[in-house]
């Protein structure tokens, strides 16, 4: 039985994008992106907010 056999949280793929997640979750993590369309693109587009994030606190 997979441990993420179910979609990890958004809670858990931001603290993965953020590399707060321990070692052994970050590589549980990775797999089921590996294999999970739907959770890929939201790990995407949640990058994709941070990266907008931290842009937006570097210029002030
Ligand atoms: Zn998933």
């Amino acid at each position: 039985m997979e441990y993420f056999a179910r979609h990890p949280t958004l809670d858990m793929i931001e603290l993965y994008i953020l590399n707060q997640l321990h070692f052994q979750d970050q590589q549980q993590m990775a797999k089921h992106l590996d294999g999970c369309q739907a959770c890929q693109k939201m790990t995407g587009d949640l990058q994709e907010q941070i990266d907008i994030i931290r842009e937006t606190l570097t210029i002030q």
